[in-house]
């Protein structure tokens, strides 16, 4: 069977790209063809044809137009595909030359994957896109990761164990590891965090490849200029280099000098606690609802990704600390300060991603224009600034933004104030900057003039006053004149002059030397035009590429300087206070609140949130706080509110409280007993174990663990078990400052055996038998738990209540007394015997229809169970 040369040109690039969706360009549309056509047709929901046959069957095909290919290429990439986008590599011009059969030369020339996006539209403006690649040795692992559409590039060495935390801190947008066992362990992990997982070769992982590969991109001999190294780092700083020459076809990113990390230099956080604490992303996995969404007031797309990128590795280095504290401090006490810097920020574009676009030579005039107008804002911040005495931090990222006045000079003078996407048709060097140029376009647009004129002279000559000078894509310029006229056109004494083209049904359409000479000339000036304008273009990204590590310096200054107010503003606007981070092991909130709870709260416009102090300072010792209180009394929020005050003093920021104290956090836990995690679906009981495992074997004294009913996943005997054990165990073994929910009361005890535990309840009034939850926390353990008040506010029948509190005041009784419980449960009647509750005792003796009545609640009834109350009141009266 034979197969078109084109199929086989296709069919040899493809399996070049066997796992990838491949983009075949054909003129203005990108074809698909087989199994591609059918998964794209499917997940882009488009038309699926065919075309041709191949070994006998119909070949599917399906196509999306090149302009609007961007679309469906982030469809593509979000539904888990990866694409090769095939172009052609010459005009089919060229190909006749090499013979009339010839095929378009066609070649990838980008593999796209989600994590090498770099067009706006593909990319989540406020987050990273973070590309990951891992590795792992015989003797150590590492994780390298970049962000290509801001050239930011970071490595550090990972413990086996500790990489489920950090790809749930970094939340990869991709994820690369060798094919193989590493890739097979991966496997469920990128599963569970949804992280596409892509294999590459083990060749892309050989560390001596990988430095050479590193220093070429660099350009250095040696990479001890950006630190030392374990092996392991430099294999997956290398494989993440190769996987970007595979998928950018050679074209390197901008990438900035490794930048290396350490564990020990944030707060260690798990995957379980992130997602307990809600801090990225909210339980249902959207932005909104998590503490992010609550505080994020950045107006630029870098201070938000620098936001998100601090509250998910909050430091463990009081220096780091201080001086944002400090930084932050400035902007609180002089709030036009702020105001002003906010103002010139809002109107800064971004210049990490134009950046990086100009880099892959995937930008346009707008990504010039983003850099000057970013540097004219720049400017405009960094002479205000000037008159300020300033914190170090802010006065380093005001520093930042200076130098390049030569650049806007050019750039300023170059470009029109608001260019065109595309370079392609020109229009966007001012005018008055280049006079060659200028003549062109002159050229260019005064021959259109000139055109208008010979109509004119045309007109006159021929004594045809409706001739016509025209312009299609076929003959160019032309002269037009309708059939009736055309004979005179014809006659000797013009026939010189008009020569004749075309005749169509109504029209006859002739050239003359001067048109044609015309036409050329306009022609020219315009290609000519073009020409210089690319030229141009090239110049002007050259120029700014000159300085790209600069200027990426300047987009990590105003990144700054937008946090910086963002978080005063928040701060204030919020009533948050400076807290005092120190090497103590201090913990002591008062007027503690929850951001986002309050929040929450502030929009259903109900009750205000109750404020709350928390005290776990300890010297050498653990200091536990053992919380109880009925359901919904506000022990969940509570707990993590502390945690989320200590996460924020932490990266820097005000608190949500009138003083906090905190002594450095190392390690952030935080646990939620069994039935709050439903949502995972696994053995959830087992979940719960495993996770509260974890902390018992790493927390330390500098440990922060929040645990919120602890053993509920089980029977309650097991359960309080292993709340006592492991209370016990924090206490003596971990000695970390922690907080317990607890509803087991019987751990209440502990309080008095454990030096470091104190008791504290989330309090609650009783009210005509009713709960009312007041959320304010005192130190002491909670009298009872009032569940079966808390039942009743639910709905639960009044009888079932009633025999609850039964149950309950027996339990209560013989507990009191000693006896055992099983012989004085065993003493009340059962359910189906108990007598109906007794109608209060009135005043005077109740009628049967007044006692009916004096049962009926109507708060409690469903509407068919009211209809039959009705019935009964009918028949007794
Ligand atoms: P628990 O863990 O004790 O069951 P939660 O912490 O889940 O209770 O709180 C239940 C609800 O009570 C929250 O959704 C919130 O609306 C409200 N709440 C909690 N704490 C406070 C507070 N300090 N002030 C006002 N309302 C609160």
């Amino acid at each position: 069977m034979t197969v078109t040369p084109m199929m086989a040109q296709y069919l040899d690039i493809k399996a070049q790209y066997p796992d990838a969706l491949l983009f075949y360009r054909m003129g203005d549309f990108y074809e698909m063809f087989f199994e591609d056509a059918v998964n794209a047709a499917e997940a882009l929901d488009i038309a699926l044809t065919k075309r041709g046959k191949h070994e006998g069957e119909d070949i599917p095909m399906c196509g999306v137009p090149v302009h609007a290919a961007e679309g469906y290429l982030l469809t593509l990439i979000r539904k888990g595909f990866r694409v090769a986008v095939g172009e052609q590599m010459e005009s089919p011009a060229e190909a006749k030359k090499r013979g009339y059969k010839a095929v378009v030369k066609r070649d990838v020339v980008r593999l796209v994957t989600p994590g090498t996006l770099t067009e706006d539209s593909l990319l989540e403006a406020r987050r990273h896109n973070f590309l990951v690649a891992y590795s792992e040795l015989r003797d150590s692992a590492a994780l390298a990761w970049a962000d290509i559409s801001t050239g930011a590039f970071h490595v550090m060495p990972v413990a086996r164990v500790r990489l489920s935390p950090e790809l749930a801190r970094l939340a990869p947008s991709e994820l690369i590891v060798a094919d193989g066992p590493v890739y097979d362990h991966c496997l469920p992990l990128a599963d569970e965090y949804k992280i596409p997982l892509t294999p590459l070769g083990k060749a892309s992982f050989d560390s001596t490849a990988s430095e050479k590969r590193l220093c070429t991109l660099f350009n250095v001999g040696a990479l001890d200029g950006f630190g030392t190294f374990q092996r392991a780092e430099i294999s997956a700083m290398g494989a993440l280099i190769d996987y970007l020459e595979i998928t950018q076809k050679g074209k390197l990113p901008l990438l900035q000098p490794p930048v290396q990390e350490a564990e020990d230099r944030v707060v260690q956080i798990d995957a379980a606690t992130r997602r307990n604490l809600e801090l990225t992303r909210s339980l249902s996995g959207a932005r909104a609802g998590s503490l992010l969404s609550v505080i994020d007031r950045t107006v630029t797309p870098g201070g938000a990704r620098l936001l998100e990128q601090r509250l998910s590795s909050p430091s463990r280095s009081l220096d780091i600390i201080a001086a944002r504290l400090e930084a932050l401090d400035r902007v609180h006490s002089d709030p036009t300060l702020g105001t002003s810097i906010r103002d010139n920020l809002r109107k800064t574009p971004d210049m990490d991603r134009a950046l990086s676009r100009l880099a892959l030579e995937r930008a346009g005039p707008r990504d010039l224009a983003a850099i000057r107008n970013a540097l004219t804002q720049g400017e405009a911040i960094r002479s205000f600034l000037a008159n300020y005495e300033l914190p170090h931090l802010m006065a380093g990222a005001a520093a930042n933004l200076a130098g390049f006045d030569a650049l806007l000079d050019l750039l300023d003078a170059s470009l029109v104030a608001e260019p065109p996407l595309v370079a392609r048709d020109g229009g966007f060097i001012a005018e008055g900057y280049n006079p060659e140029l200028d003549e062109a376009r002159t050229l260019r647009d005064e021959g259109r003039s000139v055109i208008a004129g010979l109509q004119q002279q045309y007109a006159e000559l021929t004594g045809i006053s409706s001739i016509k000078i025209k312009h299609n894509n076929v003959l160019g310029y032309f002269v037009e004149t309708t059939a009736t006229h055309a004979e005179k056109m014809l006659s000797q004494s013009l026939s010189e002059t008009f020569i004749h083209r075309q005749t169509t049904a109504n029209q006859v359409r002739f050239t003359t030397v001067e048109l044609s000479e015309l036409e050329t000339k306009i022609l020219n000036a315009g290609n000519l035009a073009l020409e210089i304008e690319k030229r141009l273009y090239q110049t002007l990204s050259n120029a700014i590429l000159n300085v790209a590590a600069r200027l990426n310096q300047a987009a990590r200054g105003f990144a700054e300087l937008d946090l910086i107010t963002a978080l005063a503003d928040l701060a204030r606007a919020e009533n948050w206070c400076r807290p005092k981070v120190d090497n103590s092991r201090a913990f002591a909130v008062t007027g503690g609140r929850h951001p986002v709870v309050e929040q929450a709260l502030r929009q259903q416009g109900g009750e205000p949130f109750v404020a709350n102090d928390c005290d776990l300072s300890a010297t050498d010792g653990a200091a536990v706080w053992l919380l109880t209180g009925p359901n919904m009394a506000g022990k969940s929020t509570f707990l993590r509110q502390n945690a989320l005050i200590a996460l924020l003093a932490q990266m820097g920021s005000y608190v949500p409280a009138e003083t906090a104290h905190v002594g450095l956090v190392s390690q952030l836990f935080s646990r939620v007993g069994a039935s709050d995690d439903l949502a995972r679906g696994r053995s959830t009981f087992m979940v719960e174990m495993v996770e509260t495992a974890a902390i018992l074997n790493q927390a330390d004294d500098r440990a922060l663990v929040i645990l919120d009913e602890i053993g509920r996943g089980t029977a309650t005997y097991d359960g309080l078990s292993i709340a006592w054990a492991t209370l016990e165990h924090l206490h003596e073994v971990n000695r970390s400052r922690a907080l317990f929910a607890t509803h087991y009361h019987e751990l209440t005890q502990l309080a008095a055996k454990l030096p470091g535990v104190s008791n504290a309840t989330v309090s609650v009034k009783e009210w005509e038998g009713e709960v009312i939850f007041l959320h304010e926390v005192r130190k002491g353990a909670a009298d009872r738990s009032y569940g079966v008040q808390v039942a009743q506010l639910a709905g639960l029948p009044a009888s079932v209540v009633a025999r609850a509190r039964d149950v309950l005041d027996m339990l209560e009784r013989s507990s009191r007394e000693g006896g055992g419980s099983s012989i004085q449960i065993d003493d009340l009647p059962l359910f189906a015997a108990a007598p109906p509750p007794q109608p209060q005792p009135m005043a005077s003796v109740p009628s049967a229809v007044e006692t009916l009545l004096g049962d009926l609640n109507p708060d409690d009834l469903s509407p068919r169970e009211a209809l039959e109350a009705l019935y009964r009141l009918k028949e007794a009266s």
